[in-house]
């Protein structure tokens, strides 16, 4: 059985100043690596699943999304995260695409391509549309970052933390599955 806690990209794990594409504007979030690192001791596997409609809507290419990505790859390769596989969706909304979260496709992908046990698996995202994706896949639960003042809730689709340091901490809380 493999666990993963599927990652959201922008405003997750790197600032999300508006389709990130350029080095410029890579931030990677304070916190991030050791969460990540944290959740991997564990034993959860880690993954990206991440809307990119700047690609269809022209903002940026393939080319220049894997230039950036590979600067994020890198930077937490250093710090000894392994992400296993990055899904994106380079969609636009009015494209009814099926991998556009908050359509499951993408975590459906982790599932076929990685065998990721999307019921012992949880994601993480800073939208209402990461947590939707979530639950029409049938993960274990989701937690929603960037939360000012996260309510406490014992349901675990519907958890809430300030940052990803928070939200692995939440995880980590409900044990195995
Ligand atoms: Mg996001
Ligand atoms: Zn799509």
């Amino acid at each position: 059985m493999k666990r993963y806690v599927l990652l959201d990209r922008d405003g997750t794990l790197i600032r999300d100043a508006g389709h990130p594409h350029r080095l410029a504007d890579y931030e990677l979030l304070e916190g991030v690596a050791p969460a990540l690192k944290r959740l991997a001791d564990a034993g959860y596997r880690l993954a990206i699943v991440t809307n990119q409609s700047g690609i269809g809507r022209g903002y940026f290419g393939y080319a220049e999304f894997q230039r950036f990505h590979a600067h994020l790859l890198a930077d937490l390769s250093a710090a000894g995260v392994a992400i296993d596989a990055t899904f994106l969706c380079p969609h636009m909304p009015d494209d009814q695409c099926e991998c556009r979260k908050p359509a499951p496709g993408l975590l459906w992908r982790a599932r076929d391509e990685l065998g990721a046990d999307l019921a012992a698996s949880w994601l993480i995202g800073d939208s209402e549309r990461d947590i939707e994706a979530a639950w029409r896949a049938g993960c274990r639960g989701a937690v929603r970052v960037g939360v000012a003042a996260p309510r406490a809730s014992a349901d675990p689709l519907t958890l809430e933390a300030r940052d990803l340091a928070e939200a692995a901490e939440r995880i980590l809380g409900y044990g195995a599955p």
